[in-house]
């Protein structure tokens, strides 16, 4: 039972196959018994799943029907759920129970779905490994000697080990793009507006977009159904009408303009990947698409302008942590100064509070006008570059990341070349596009991803065009060994 997709879910619960309750019990067995390798759960919630799967069965018996109703999934642990830990993989929200669900929450919660816990994360989503999580690493499960991909990395680990269909996941500069490649899955960011951020414990917070993680395009489609729309509780929502992504899923290839970055090639790129990214082309022009070499021409200064403009934003939003009002708070402060310090010091890890100070750098007097303001001009040039691209071609196609998932702990020494590992993906969250990232096939038996970007609010166009490769390739169907 733990093989089936949420698509296959939805009909074998219309069929009473099996109840969402037997299904639920399953896969909370499966977790107990295989998430200690993983480490891809900071909290399970077993009484609120079972209560919400017979909910869902109760509604099913009622005639009800829906894509989600009775579908398990668990949710990244900075999406606030009311009365249970949200931790964002921090100390410092250890004992933090969230006083209201996040829109996503109640939302997917209203179309049915089951909660089986909150995955594990990179603390507030800062990193691309996993590791800096307060709660310990994750484990990929391709080979648990590398990492899942980050920030979204313990929903990655939990949906590719096929402890249940399909995750909640954000991404500020790749975090669900990355983590899908790295783990063999099929993961989008929708564009910046489309899911709510109310209730999603902030990072950068105009970057950060939540979205799914699954393993196929026809299962992203099902759960981004639930996430996407219009909330008037989030002032950067924008009110669009979501279109029926799933019935979206059959239009065809043919003439489909695919435009290939040629800066996507250059150094530092694997081989292997641009073999394995050279064939998924080949593959779609099998189908009636048409390549045509594009160029991004301000590619290259992304990255340095992601990594001010994302600390920047972290050290507002992260300095309501400060041990008054919620979180971790230090024993016996001798006055105010003192609790502010060492209850940051001792809820923060190395990795946050290296991006709080790079921040609060990049803001202060007399550098914020070499820093900051330069990159926002950077962030326009790269949005304008894809808006020239975008004249001429209807997807943008390319490597997810440079290379596959790293040796834990590879890169402890040295943030920068972490940070240059997100080099595909976070160009679309500078310009607030979509992307999804989907798998393309194998690099010593580990999975590499293919990433496909498109105009604002095209999120179908990415899930039909990746379904139609999926119908005609089998890489999303791999399992890993033990799992
Ligand atoms: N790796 C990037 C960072 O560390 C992106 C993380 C994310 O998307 N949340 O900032």
């Amino acid at each position: 039972m733990h093989q089936l997709t949420l698509a296959e879910i939805a009909r074998g619960l219309a069929d009473k196959k099996f109840s969402s309750e037997e299904l639920t019990k399953v896969l909370l067995a499966r977790i107990t018994q295989l998430d200690p390798q993983l480490n891809s759960f900071i909290s399970l919630t077993e009484e609120l799943a079972l209560e919400q799967a017979k909910a869902a069965d109760v509604r099913r018996a009622n005639g009800e029907s829906g894509a989600l109703l009775g579908a398990p999934i668990a949710h990244k642990d900075l999406f606030c759920t009311q009365g249970i830990r949200t931790s964002c993989g921090s100390k410092m929200l250890d004992n933090f129970k969230a006083p209201y669900d996040a829109t996503v929450v109640s939302e997917l919660a209203a179309a049915g779905t089951v909660t089986l816990g909150k995955t594990n994360m990179d603390e507030f989503a800062m990193g691309s490994a996993n590791e800096s999580s307060w709660y310990g690493a994750v484990k990929n499960p391709w080979n648990l000697e590398h990492v899942p991909g980050g920030s979204s990395g313990g929903s990655a680990a939990a949906v590719a080990a096929r402890l249940l269909p399909a995750a909640t996941a954000t991404d500020t500069g790749g975090s669900i793009r990355q983590p899908a490649a790295f783990t063999n899955l099929t993961g989008l960011k929708p564009t910046y507006g489309r899911v709510s951020r109310w209730g999603m414990i902030a990072y950068a917070s105009s970057l950060d977009q939540g979205g799914p993680l699954a393993r196929t395009a026809e299962d992203c489609a099902i759960l981004l159904q639930g996430m996407a729309g219009f909330d008037p509780n989030d002032s950067t929502s924008i009110d669009e009408p979501v279109p029926d992504y799933a019935a979206g899923l059959n239009g065809s290839l043919q003439g489909l303009r695919i435009g290939v970055p040629k800066e996507y090639f250059g150094a530092g790129l694997d081989p292997r990947i641009a073999d394995l990214i050279q064939n998924s082309i080949k593959e779609l022009q099998k189908l009636g698409a048409v390549i045509k070499e594009i160029s991004l021409p301000n590619m290259q200064h992304a990255i340095p302008a992601y990594y001010v403009i994302a600390p920047a934003e972290a050290s507002s939003n992260l300095s309501r942590f400060d041990g008054v009002r919620f979180g971790h708070r230090c024993a016996d402060p001798k006055n105010l100064e003192d609790l502010y310090k060492r209850s940051r010091g001792e809820g923060f890890g190395p990795e946050v509070q290296r991006r709080i100070m790079v921040g609060a750098y990049a803001l202060s007097a007399g550098y914020y006008d070499a820093y900051y303001l330069k990159a926002q001009k950077i962030r326009r040039l790269v949005k304008n570059d894809f808006m020239t691209a975008f004249n001429e071609v209807d997807i943008i196609l390319g490597p997810t990341t440079p290379n596959p998932a790293w040796k834990l702990g590879a890169k402890n020494s040295d943030p920068v070349a972490a940070y240059l590992e997100d080099v595909y993906t976070i160009t679309a969250n500078l310009a607030g596009l979509p992307g999804l990232s989907m798998p393309a096939g194998f690099v010593d038996g580990l999975p590499v991803g293919v990433q496909l970007l498109a105009p604002y609010f095209q999120e179908g166009r990415l899930l039909n065009v990746a379904h139609q490769y999926q119908l005609n390739t089998d890489w999303h169907t791999r399992t890993p060994t033990g799992f």
